[in-house]
């Protein structure tokens, strides 16, 4: 199994960038939320979020600070960290970091889910931000906590910027975040190896009421509906077939 820790990068009193009247929080909540969703499609991948707008009792108290962010990780004895943040400061595209020191796996990932990334933000005409495989002495406070204290290879994406006004539309795209979430979980996925659960095709069923053909179909719902049916019409034959 492996333990993805999804960090919504800022959140509470920390909105992060804002522009145009967006917040880097809560873009990264949303793309956090979707790639967390599109993960649950995998057989040998398990979450857990470092915040969620939900505050529910099983969920300790959202970690708002980075030591915090960083201690919930290590405590998990996660395989890999995630952290979403959007750009600021007048520019465009994406990039992403590692640690400065991160091992030859961790810049393997950073890799994969730079590819990815970029060859679906081609299609919305938009590239890279500079090199796109960066670590974090190229960041700009060129230190990123949450990539240096971690105890598992993580990787921090910065998708696209907040102040550029073509990008902060799609930012506010839901369509827009779902492709790049899936993007992001494509990545994901080739560089941990990670295993689309099976899901067995639903059986088929022909109803046939009084010998006249009612449906075929997989849903229970409809056979359910169509034996009340034929009941309630008093019928004396109501066959169900599995084709
Ligand atoms: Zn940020």
């Amino acid at each position: 199994m492996n333990l993805i820790v999804i960090d919504p990068g800022h959140g509470g009193k920390d909105s992060g960038a804002v522009d145009y009247g967006l917040k880097e929080a809560d873009v990264a909540l949303r793309l956090a939320e979707l790639v967390n969703n599109y993960l649950g499609d995998y057989a040998n991948a398990a979450t857990s979020m470092t915040r969620n707008k939900n505050t529910s009792p099983t969920y300790p108290a959202p970690p708002e600070g980075l030591r915090k962010r960083i201690a919930f990780a290590n405590s998990k004895n996660a395989d890999f960290f995630l952290s979403l943040h959007c750009n600021a400061g007048g520019g465009s595209g994406f990039e992403s970091f590692v640690a400065h020191n991160a091992p030859a796996r961790t810049k393997q990932i950073q890799k994969v889910i730079n590819d990815q990334v970029l060859s679906y933000l081609k299609g919305y005409g938009i590239g890279a931000h500079g090199n796109p495989a960066k670590n974090d002495s190229q960041a700009a406070r060129s230190r990123i906590a949450v990539l240096r204290d971690t105890r598992m290879p993580a990787v921090l994406l910065e998708c696209l910027f907040i102040d550029n006004p073509k990008e902060n539309k799609l930012l506010r795209d839901p369509k827009f975040l779902d492709g790049l979430a899936a993007a992001i979980v494509e990545g994901l996925a080739e560089a941990l190896g990670l295993k689309k659960k099976v899901t067995k095709p639903k059986p088929m069923y022909r109803v046939e009421v009084n010998g006249k053909l009612i449906y075929d179909t997989a849903y229970e719902g409809k056979i359910a509906e169509a034996v009340i049916k034929a009941i309630d019409k008093n019928a004396n034959k109501i066959y169900l077939t599995k084709l």
